[in-house]
């Protein structure tokens, strides 16, 4: 008999995980409360496709970051969504960043990233003549995708395997039944045999509205906002520029996007609820972080730009907290898949997270 799924969320996780579950052979509807899909998370990032070099070998992230990066040329190939493999420098800028490069090297072999090579102040300046690097490594594998074309593409694979996106259907509660779930969006009531929150920032809200969802296991959230500022005029780059990592960030880097338009960001900007205005002011700090790998940078051609939201989760002991996917062999609640904390490198790890979900609801 045909199992039926209900997805909550179209972004783009949400969507890879209906691709993947109708790919299967499952009847997949996704709910999707905005207008179109996409339109949250999704639609504010810096649209890079990550190698998997900075994540903790034992995260679930950065398993999921290297073979959704794979899936995701593959995809984007078969499938014509705009893409490009451009590479990206990450560059040390002192003698303990220099050292902090090197173990970030041997933490990315050990993660499996291809092709990777530290380079000297020399070497760098060949890639990019306008950056200041004491040392830099340069990772081939990493690129940019055109998020919006890679939505369509999903939306457009779920059509065709007969599923269906609910938009302006927001999804209030669900119980479950002796079949699966009944899920409540308004006065509409809907049946299904498999669960999926794929909510981003509301996944939390969402999950206390789960009757079957022990509230013990839903993890805390934070907000972590990212602040961009576009450059105006030709970039003087053609790689992805990247400083060493901050906390909770990757450090304000320099995005290239698929129409060669330059952006700095994302920074790092904690906060208590969603806003996506971009303050100005913050100017000033954008120039300073940027200068310490291109001094020549002219801060008045910096304006601001868009923001976007890190639904982050808190960490128990310090460290970055890992994508949290908890499925029936975890909690015990057949059909039912819980996703928090899907923040970077979410885009590049969508189809392997959906296949990771797919399975584990399948699989029990
Ligand atoms: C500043 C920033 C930079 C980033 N840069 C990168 C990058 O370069 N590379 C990368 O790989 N990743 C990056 N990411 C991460 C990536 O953007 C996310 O991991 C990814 O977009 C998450 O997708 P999602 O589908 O989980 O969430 P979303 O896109 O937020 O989708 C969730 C959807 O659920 C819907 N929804 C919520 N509640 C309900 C409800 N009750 N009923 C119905 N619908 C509901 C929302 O309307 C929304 O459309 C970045 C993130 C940020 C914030």
């Amino acid at each position: 008999m045909t199992r039926q799924a209900a997805i909550v969320g179209a972004g783009v996780v949400g969507l890879a995980i209906a691709a993947a579950l109708a790919r299967r052979g499952v009847e997949v509807i996704v709910l999707e409360k905005a207008d179109r899909p996409g339109s949250e998370t999704t639609a504010r990032n810096s649209g890079v496709i990550h190698a998997g070099i900075y994540g903790a070998p034992d995260h679930l992230k950065t398993r999921l970051c290297v073979e959704g990066r794979r899936k995701l040329y593959a995809y984007c190939t078969e499938r014509k969504v705009d893409h490009a493999k451009i590479g990206k420098l990450i560059v040390a800028t002192s003698e303990d960043e220099v050292a902090a490069l090197h173990a970030l090297h041997t933490r990315a072999l050990g993660n499996g990233v291809e092709g990777l090579q530290l380079i000297d102040t020399h070497q760098a300046r060949q890639f990019e003549p306008e950056l200041t690097a004491e040392a830099a490594l340069f990772s081939p594998e990493s690129g940019i995708v055109d998020a919006a074309g890679l939505v369509l593409a999903l939306q457009g694979e779920i059509e065709d395997l007969g599923g269906v996106i609910a938009f302006r259907t927001e999804v209030d509660h669900a119980e479950a039944t002796s079949q699966g779930f009944r899920v409540a969006c308004g006065d509409d009531v809907l049946e299904v045999d498999l669960l999926v929150n794929s909510a981003g920032l509301s996944a939390q809200k969402l999950a206390h509205q789960v009757a079957a969802y022990p509230e013990t296991r839903i993890p805390e959230q934070v907000l972590a906002k990212g602040n961009y500022f576009s450059w105006q005029g030709k970039s003087p780059f053609r790689h992805l520029i990247y400083p060493m990592p901050v906390r909770g960030g990757l450090g304000v880097h320099a995005t290239l996007d698929l129409g060669g338009g330059l952006r700095f960001g994302p920074d790092v900007e904690w906060i208590d609820a969603p806003n996506y205005q971009v303050d100005p002011n913050r100017r000033d700090a954008f120039a300073d972080a940027i200068r310490t790998w291109w001094p020549a940078l002219d801060a008045e051609r910096l304006s601001p730009d868009f923001a976007g939201v890190r639904p982050k989760l808190k960490p128990t002991d310090g460290s970055v907290a890992d994508f949290l996917i908890d499925l029936p062999a975890h909690h015990g609640v057949a059909g039912l898949a819980m996703l928090f904390g899907i923040e970077s490198p979410g885009l590049t790890s969508s189809l392997a997270i959906g296949d990771n979900v797919a399975r584990g609801l399948l699989d029990t």
